[in-house]
């Protein structure tokens, strides 16, 4: 059985054998962008969203309800890899939206590539996050920013990122692990330091721990005041 979200237009969930699961209406029908599961109903055909593949979709899973992403949305991504969670967003902001993924790894890229090429709505741009500038040729304005770049200084290159690209009242998530910042200290402890940063700059609007989907991570989204 599959349900219409009653908040996030464009996601679904599935009702499986065990537990529902998030779904995106498939952006190009008859093409996998990973190995995620395909469910067709009435003809159609949507993307079982893994939660332990995708870090979105573990929050989802956990309850997070503010997730801001709509059709038509710009969407910077630091840390895109393969596409796997951004072949969701691009389901869900469909043709009319882009997103602009970046990533420091050529061999992620050269996978991206044939997501991107396929669907139309992303833009992948081989470039360290962590120097923003050298990619403001291509990046305009976003209406969104989401991080999952697993960096000791993660949370200082996302701000650089919101700070030069996000749109006035925009949106910006990031996925924190612990672990990358301070191995040896409690997570907890880190996501209090992480979060301080951030609030800097942004409001934190709502966060969720990834546990058991990505252990010792936390998904915060944050909007610019
Ligand atoms: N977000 C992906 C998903 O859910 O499908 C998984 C991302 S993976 C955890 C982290 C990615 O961040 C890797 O592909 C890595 O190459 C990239 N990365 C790490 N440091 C980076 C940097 N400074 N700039 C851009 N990408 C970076």
């Amino acid at each position: 059985m599959l349900k219409p979200d009653s908040q996030i237009k464009g996601l679904y969930w599935y009702r499986g054998r065990r537990e529902k699961v998030p779904a995106t209406k498939n952006l190009v029908p008859g093409f996998k962008s990973y190995d995620e599961r395909i469910i067709k109903v009435k003809g159609v055909e949507y993307r079982i969203w893994n939660p332990f593949r995708s870090k979105p979709a573990a929050a989802l899973m956990k309850g997070f309800r503010n997730f801001p992403i709509k059709e038509g949305m710009t969407i910077l991504y630091l840390g895109i890899a393969s596409g796997t969670t951004a072949s969701h967003f691009s389901d869900i902001i469909g043709k009319r939206g882009l997103i602009y993924g970046v990533d420091v790894s050529a061999v992620e890229l050269k996978d991206l590539l044939k997501v991107a090429t396929v669907r139309g709505n992303i833009a992948p741009i081989l470039a360290d996050a962590s120097k923003p500038e050298l990619y403001s040729s291509i990046v305009q304005e976003v209406d969104f920013v989401y991080c999952d770049i697993a960096q000791p200084n993660q949370t200082e290159i996302f701000l650089k990122n919101v700070e030069l690209y996000l749109k006035e009242r925009g949106f910006a998530a990031i996925a924190i692990k612990a672990s990358s910042i301070d191995a040896t200290a409690k997570p907890s402890i880190v996501f209090k330091g992480e979060k301080r940063k951030i609030s800097r700059l942004m409001s934190i609007v709502e966060e969720t721990n990834l546990d058991p989907y990505a252990k010792k991570h936390r998904l915060i989204l944050s909007r610019l005041q």
